[in-house]
Parts: C-alpha cells; sequence; structure tokens
C-alpha cells in the first residue's frame, strides 16, 4: 500500500493506492502555502493517516510528486513560485521519519509519466516519452521504468528544442522553440495576429476555447487548429526520428481536443520519419486523467501510426 501526496499550487492531494495503482481512498486540502511549510506537513500527514484508516491498510512506501523545481535525490523543494518560502524544505526526510517508510519524490509530470509507465497508456512499454501539451510543453523520458535524468540529474528540456528559427523569442534562449509555437499560448497568439478585428471571441480566447470553436466548426478557430497541429506534428515527428520509442503518451489540456490534431500529425509523423521504423511507434493519450494531473483527460486510446506507403522507399518491392 503506497500513500500517494500530490503538491501542488492550488492543492495537496493524497491517495492510497494498492499494487495494481487502485486509488482506495483520497482526501484533498487547499495547498494554503502561506500558512508555512510546516503547516502543510503537518495536513499531509494527516490525510495520510486519514486514508490509511479508511482503506484498512498499513503504509508501506510513500511516493510524492510536488510541482517543480524539486530535487529527487536529496529530497529538497527547489524554488517553486507557488510556494517560495519552502525553499530548501524536505518532505522526503520528514514523512519518513513520521512512518518510518521508503519516501520518494518526483516533479509532477515525472512522477505522472512514471505512473502512465506503471498503470496507465505506456503499460509494458520499456521506451516511452511523455509529452504535455497545455500552457507550455512538458517531456518526460521513462526507460525501462526509470526516468531518464541527464548530467547532474537534470531534466532535459525537449519542449523547447527548435522547430523554426525565424520564430517568437522564448524565455529559454531560443527563438522559435516547440513549446513558442505549439502550446496553448500559440494557438491564441495566431488567432490574435490573423483573424480580422470583427470576429467576435477575440477579447476572452484561450487555448480551450478555440479548440471548442473548432470543434463546432468556426473557420479561424479551425484554421489555428490546422496550425497547431503542423507545429505539433514537427515536434512528434523529430521525438519519432531521434528516440523511436516504443510508444508516445499525449496529455495536457490542449491534447483533450487530440482528435482535431490527430490525423495531421500522424501525416506528418508518415513523411517525415522515414529512416527510423516509424510505424512501430505508437501515440496514445494519457488515460489516468485526475489520478495522475487534475489537467488531464481520462481517455484512452492507443492510436497505431499508418503503414509505410508504397511512396516510400522499399528495396525490395517488386
Ligand atoms: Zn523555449
Amino acid at each position: 500500500m503506497i500513500g500517494a501526496v500530490d503538491i501542488g499550487g492550488t492543492k495537496i492531494a493524497v491517495g492510497m493506492i494498492n499494487c495494481e495503482g487502485k486509488v482506495l481512498a483520497r482526501r484533498e486540502c487547499l495547498t494554503d502555502a502561506d500558512r508555512g511549510y510546516p503547516d502543510a506537513l503537518r495536513r499531509i500527514i494527516e490525510m495520510l493517516r486519514a486514508t490509511a484508516q479508511t482503506a484498512n491498510m498499513q503504509i508501506s512506501g510513500i511516493g510524492i510528486g510536488s510541482t517543480g523545481p524539486v530535487y529527487p535525490l536529496t529530497g529538497e523543494i527547489g524554488d517553486v513560485n507557488f510556494f517560495p518560502h519552502w525553499k530548501g524544505e524536505n518532505p522526503v526526510r520528514d514523512l519518513s521519519q513520521s512512518f518510518q517508510v521508503r519516501v520518494a519524490m518526483e516533479n509532477d509530470a515525472d512522477a505522472a509519466a512514471l505512473g502512465e509507465a506503471s498503470w496507465g497508456a505506456g503499460h509494458s512499454k520499456s521506451k516511452l516519452i511523455y509529452v504535455t501539451v497545455g500552457t507550455g510543453i512538458g517531456t518526460e523520458i521513462i526507460l525501462d521504468g526509470q526516468v531518464y535524468r541527464g548530467v547532474d540529474q537534470s531534466h532535459p528540456e525537449i519542449g523547447h528544442h527548435v522547430i523554426d528559427p525565424s520564430g517568437p523569442p522564448c524565455l529559454c534562449g531560443f527563438r522559435g522553440c516547440w513549446e513558442s509555437l505549439a502550446a496553448g499560448p500559440a494557438m491564441v497568439a495566431w488567432v490574435e495576429r490573423n483573424a480580422p478585428p470583427s470576429y467576435p471571441h477575440v477579447a476572452d480566447l484561450t487555448a480551450k476555447k478555440i479548440c471548442e470553436l473548432a470543434e463546432q466548426g468556426d473557420s479561424w478557430a479551425m484554421r489555428a487548429g490546422e496550425h497547431e497541429s503542423r507545429y505539433l506534428g514537427l515536434g512528434l515527428a523529430n521525438l519519432v526520428t531521434m528516440f523511436v520509442p516504443d510508444v508516445i503518451v499525449l496529455g495536457g489540456s490542449v491534447m483533450k481536443s487530440a482528435s482535431l490534431f490527430l490525423e495531421k500529425i500522424r501525416k506528418m509523423i508518415g513523411t517525415s520519419c522515414r529512416f527510423v521504423p516509424y510505424e512501430k511507434t505508437e501515440l496514445a493519450l494519457a488515460s489516468l486523467g485526475e489520478d495522475s494531473n487534475p489537467d488531464w483527460s481520462r481517455q484512452s486510446l492507443v492510436l497505431p501510426l499508418l503503414p509505410r506507403g508504397r511512396n516510400q522507399c522499399n528495396l525490395t518491392a517488386p
């Protein structure tokens, strides 16, 4: 029985999970970061005890997913926007002392990717890339059940690889990185730049609204969706060419409208990744929903890529 703790900017959620990944009991409270770390720790401990009691089980380990940056190897919280006064606090050490069990912490995106690899859309796949498209683009690489880390255990920022060097500037230092062109705000910026002043929805536009309008047949929103599909497809095709993973799991608020983009993405991969067996890489939608992150879809759908067409290089063809 694992105690799971999700520390977010708005709320802290706690659950009791059995070895099949099933949530047996859950509780949550507001983060209320200004009340200080000791107060939050006290509430986390209370919720862990209460949920263990509800599930009528002993906790054998605790896993924490927290909004980052956090340091998984030392257990420390970094300089997090939502709770800057918690920097240097160590929930891994503190919960381990309280419960006398092993405690591990990852940033919430890596924790969600590990969840999808163990119990979700990436189950039984050894090479998984998790891509979340929302306000930004987050990516995680899981190899044989382990999070891939760079030098000094750093987190690679694949969401900031360059798609178009003449594109918009980004805080990462590049112009035209994937996030600057394909995250939700890029869709909004495209409509604001291109739609005429008379376009009725321009005042309160969000990526979610654009996706809803596109599904209703609004022509500017549909054009924004095509633009989005092209940049999502370019980035995903790059991932297929560079890594040829077993599966790419797609999550995040923009991917709740995945049906708007998938056909074009698949075509892009089919025409751009000919030097690798791209048809063996599956695209799948994240399946754990609110149990891994409140922003993600509950839908589960595996989408095999199109088989190689006759137009492609095939030396054995008659
Ligand atoms: Zn960037």
